[in-house]
């Protein structure tokens, strides 16, 4: 909404976890690890907040817990604090009101948008909540404006929209010094009449101040049909900034895109934190953000990889799909299966994408059934392999630190002439995000590419693999980098695009 009016927005998450970033997390506890460009490991929802904005965020635009404790803390055992007792108020909290301004000062934005994440009432979420309570009073009323997203459940029985949640978690926020200016329900359908007054009412806003966060098709439509209540009008009244028309037509015909998709080819998401699809939400995106640019619905299948071990008939239903993609991951479970959706691939010519742990398993499997190296693997799994055609960076073998410690954020990667890759992204030298410890093993190089494994991409200083692919095969691919998180919609990533192409033109080859 501020951007389509000119002015120019930045966001901050806050996650009040102790951790110091997402990095050490499971994506089953908290879903995807998004890497910015300077290497920062964070919540997912930076990867919505780039995508919607189209910007690039940086590790700082991530506020935790742990990130603010640890600075307070080191601050006090150098003596910066001398004499003094440090506390939760003022030193926690004027330590998070300097990372929020040092944000908006760093990216020279109009506004800052700062999301508290976590419910209101939560222990730990309370600094944060006192921080923001007294940067309103620092920066001036109409400088500042707080949004309160609450949830109003629908009950099934009788398709009532309860606004009490809501009436309770203004109360508990007014009892700590917070007044919301604009309360948004998160309601599966636009709030009736009613319930907003009561809203209203009860929040102690303006009833023109109570908006519906309703459930749409596709995620890209919220910021429309919030503009659409008048809640861009409202904002910039609010914050006294000219409210110009604002310009949607890019955005609407991006939407649009995501609607008309007519065709459907299904994908199958071989990894190992498939119960939640969260887990690789910067992929799913990525595919829809190309199959939207291609008019195709890209169905995902998640396939388990411990699965495909054991039990041949599941490796040989992966043939019902138009494309294969083995997702990034650690550690050793389901590792076996992972290599057996490649070897499937490429035995029966599907379109293949494999990123990062998957480009590694891509390796693992050429060099075992192409090269004939039994037993070849990467040393994350098989420390003791024969053949280890995967092995830790030479710069991470001493380091004993898991935080923060892989090869993280933006390299540059320069591709081969004449190969597949460089012809996607119709240039010669690319920027992608990384997150590893592990690449394929420069003793092995001469071996698998003089067996047919094309290395189109290398990175800069020409020691490390940043792509392979298959020339023979209608499209195999596998990249040590991270292009989804580069994926905007209508603005696809290049590997993304041409891997949901070819799976588009093998669908319609076969029926
Ligand atoms: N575990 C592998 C490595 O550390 C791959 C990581 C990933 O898939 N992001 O190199």
């Amino acid at each position: 909404m501020f951007q389509v009016r000119g002015y120019s927005p930045t966001i901050i998450k806050i996650d009040p976890y102790l951790n110091v970033d997402a990095g050490t997390m499971n994506p089953y506890i908290h879903g995807e690890v998004f890497v910015t460009d300077d290497g920062g490991e964070t919540d997912l929802d930076l990867g919505h907040y780039e995508r919607f904005l189209n910007i690039n965020l940086s590790k700082y635009n991530n506020i935790t817990t742990g990130q603010i404790y640890k600075a307070v803390i080191e601050a006090e055992r150098r003596g910066d604090y001398l004499g003094v007792c440090v506390q939760v108020v003022p030193h926690i909290t004027d330590e998070i009101k300097r990372r929020i301004r040092m944000v908006g000062e760093k990216s020279g934005v109009d506004v800052v948008i700062v999301e508290v994440g976590g419910t209101v009432g939560d222990i730990e979420g309370l600094p944060f909540l006192e921080a923001i309570r007294q940067m309103r009073l620092e920066e001036g009323y109409e400088n500042t404006l707080f949004v309160h997203v609450a949830l109003v459940p629908i009950l099934d029985v009788t398709g009532e929209q309860k606004t009490k949640p809501c009436q309770h978690s203004v109360n508990e926020l007014r009892r700590i010094g917070i007044q919301p200016d604009i309360i948004v329900a998160r309601c599966a359908s636009p709030l009736m009449e009613s319930a907003k007054r009561k809203i209203a009412l009860f929040g102690n806003v303006p009833y023109n101040a109570v908006f519906t966060s309703y459930t749409v098709d596709c995620i890209y439509e919220v910021p429309l049909i919030l503009d659409e209540q008048g809640m861009g009008s409202y904002i910039m009244r609010r914050l006294g900034l000219k409210d110009v028309k604002p310009d949607w037509s890019e955005w609407r015909g991006i939407v649009d895109s995501f609607r008309k998709c007519d065709r459907r080819i299904k994908v199958a998401m071989c990894g190992k934190y498939t119960m939640l699809a969260d887990s690789y939400i910067s992929i799913n995106e990525a595919l829809k953000h190309a199959g939207a640019k291609l008019g195709v619905h890209v169905d995902l299948n998640w396939i388990e990889t411990e699965l495909l071990e054991k039990n041949s008939s599941m490796v040989k239903s992966l043939a019902n799909y138009d494309g294969i993609m083995v997702l990034p991951g650690f550690g050793v479970r389901g590792v076996e299966g992972k290599i057996r959706a490649v070897q499937f691939a490429r035995e029966n010519d599907i379109p293949f994408l494999g990123i990062c742990f998957g480009f590694q398993m891509a390796v693992v499997e050429f060099a075992r059934n192409v090269l004939g190296l039994k037993d070849a693997n990467s040393t994350e799994v098989d420390p003791n392999t024969p053949h280890p055609v995967v092995d830790i960076l030479p710069e991470q073998k001493g380091v004993e630190v898991k935080g923060g410690s892989m090869r993280l954020g933006a390299h540059k990667i320069i591709l081969k002439d004449n190969t597949l890759v460089r012809a996607l992204y119709g240039c010669s030298v690319v920027s992608e995000r990384h997150r590893h410890r592990y690449e394929v093993n420069p003793k092995y190089w001469d071996a698998l590419e003089s067996s047919g494994l094309v290395f189109s991409g290398l990175s800069e200083d020409g020691r490390r693999v940043e792509f392979i692919e298959i020339k023979e095969l209608r499209f195999f691919l596998a990249s040590q980098s991270h292009p989804e998180f580069n994926s905007r919609p209508g603005r696809p990533s290049p590997p993304y695009l041409g891997f949901v192409k070819a799976a588009l033109d093998y669908f319609e080859g076969r029926s």
